[in-house]
């Protein structure tokens, strides 16, 4: 192994990590999002850096803060009174070294650079930690699907894959779904891709299950974050029955959260929307979860109508502008963030650590903040991080494209086994490392260092590009 000594002029780990950071604060400025998922990443790196200088004399966090291509674009539209609108797409393809860009394409009114960033750069570790080939990009716009008609929705995606067609291929980066994109949104943008291109390839992933999707997509994020959960209880010879659970958001994740939470004898109580907090003490079962997925999927309501339907529920509104939800305020066992970044602060955690939570496991990208992510490990609560805890979605599209490239679909079973496996093998990965740079039981650390090493060394090997 290299040391300081064979690479003169290399500095401390902390010196050289402060002086990248506030380079990437210069350059990307009004990028909070952004700052924040790199200082966590550096954080860990504190540990490989001193054990390799190469690193740093390669000069190889500038690089690979740096994304290798951005791609920013007009998205212009009719609405259904014929009036012109128009939005701002993207693409971020920030980190080829191991695969194809990978990763999903959000629509939200809150999308910006900062944002996708930040994303883009989580998908780069997280797609390393999953085993499979896949670099690391994120999309999407500030198109607010909402409220829009079917043809709306339809026209917006043809005029954003109208552009980024261009840019994106089975072989060069292949997108997804992410908030606001789903199997709807994957089908309007597959159309436009494949009449543009006249071809028909796993240029998505995410598509239906008659024109090339996978089985298991649809829930694996959901299913592969209480895989991971259910791992780490292993750990400490837990389990998850009877566990009381607390699930944020609605939609793709948190659905198939409370569906797996429930196959492994859990009792999830909570499920929630951008304007409130379903608290259900009867606990979710399997028919009020399809109320659930009709409601959000189908006639695309608002989490409220749940406690109209289920008498004994609670609804909460959520205030943005309080630095805390009641959702993390209520007794339980376990957490599983599946909203958004930064819906944990540091106040909600303090809630759930008084309230004697055992478990945090992240379906959301970068749901805590960092003061929070702090607390949880000080409190040394089980704290399984999204890169590592959500990577099971990305895991089964890396699945969905090896079975477009051999022209094959995999049984339920078989999809199932193999996410389940790798879910298993992250944590086991996650654990491993953490135990090897001296921090046992620090998974941040274990999944922020484990991603890294694999995409460093191949960038490495491949040179300056
Ligand atoms: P989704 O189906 O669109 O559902 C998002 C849910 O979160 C909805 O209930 C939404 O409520 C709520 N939400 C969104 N923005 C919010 C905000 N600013 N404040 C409060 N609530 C908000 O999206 P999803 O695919 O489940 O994604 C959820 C999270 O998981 C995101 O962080 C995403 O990046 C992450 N993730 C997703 C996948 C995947 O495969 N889909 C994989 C890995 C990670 P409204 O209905 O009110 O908007």
């Amino acid at each position: 192994m290299s040391s300081v000594l064979t690479h003169p002029g290399v500095k401390a780990p902390a010196e050289y990590i402060e002086q990248v950071m506030s380079s990437v604060k210069a350059k990307n400025p009004a990028e909070p999002e952004f700052h924040q998922a790199v200082a966590e990443v550096f954080d860990s790196l504190r540990l490989v850096l001193a054990k390799h200088p190469e690193y740093q004399s390669s000069r190889l966090l500038e690089r690979i803060v740096e994304p290798e291509r951005v791609i920013m674009f007009r998205v212009p539209w009719f609405d259904d009174q014929n009036n012109i609108q128009v939005n701002r797409g993207f693409r971020i393809e920030m980190n080829s070294a191991i695969g194809p860009y990978k990763g999903g394409l959000r629509f939200h009114p809150s999308v910006n650079l900062g944002i996708l960033k930040f994303l883009a750069f989580e998908q780069v570790f997280k797609n390393s930690l999953t085993t499979l080939p896949m670099g690391g990009g994120k999309g999407g716009s500030d198109f607010d699907p909402k409220g829009k008609s079917d043809n709306e929705v339809m026209r917006f995606c043809q005029s954003f894959m109208t552009e980024l067609q261009r840019h994106i291929g089975p072989d060069t980066d292949v997108p997804a779904g992410d908030i606001g994109v789903g199997g709807r949104e994957i089908g309007f943008l597959f159309g436009q891709y494949k009449r543009l291109r006249n071809e028909f390839t796993g240029v998505l992933t995410g598509k239906g299950l008659g024109w090339g999707g996978s089985l298991i997509r649809p829930e694996a994020t959901g299913y592969g974050c209480v895989y991971f959960a259910a791992e780490m209880l292993k750990s400490k010879k837990d389990s998850f029955d009877g566990k009381l659970c607390l699930v944020s958001g609605s939609g793709n994740v948190s659905q198939y959260t409370v569906e797996k939470l429930l196959d492994l004898g859990a009792k999830p109580v909570t499920v929630s929307d951008s304007n409130g907090v379903i608290y259900d003490p009867d606990g979710i079962d399997r028919e009020k979860l399809a109320f659930i997925i009709e409601l959000k999927n189908v006639k695309r309501g608002r989490i409220r109508d749940y406690a109209d339907h289920y008498k004994k529920a609670i609804f909460m509104p959520t205030d943005i502008k309080l630095e805390h939800n009641p959702l993390w305020n209520i007794k339980a066992d376990c957490a599983f963030p599946s909203a958004t970044q930064n819906e944990i602060t540091a106040k909600d955690a303090a809630n759930l650590i008084k309230n004697g939570i055992k478990l945090v496991a992240e379906g959301a990208n970068m749901p805590s903040t960092l003061e929070a992510t702090k607390l949880f490990l000080d409190a040394k609560v089980l704290y399984g991080p999204a890169k590592a805890a959500n990577a099971g979605g990305v895991a089964t599209s890396g699945l969905e494209m090896s079975q477009n490239s051999a022209r094959l679909s995999w049984t339920r079973e078989e999809v199932d086994d193999r996410l389940h496996k790798i879910m298993i093998a992250i944590h086991k990965n996650c654990f491993e490392t953490a135990d090897k740079y001296g921090t046992p039981g620090n998974l941040v650390n274990g999944a922020n260092i484990g991603g890294f090493l694999k995409v460093a060394n191949a960038m490495l090997d491949q040179g300056l590009v």
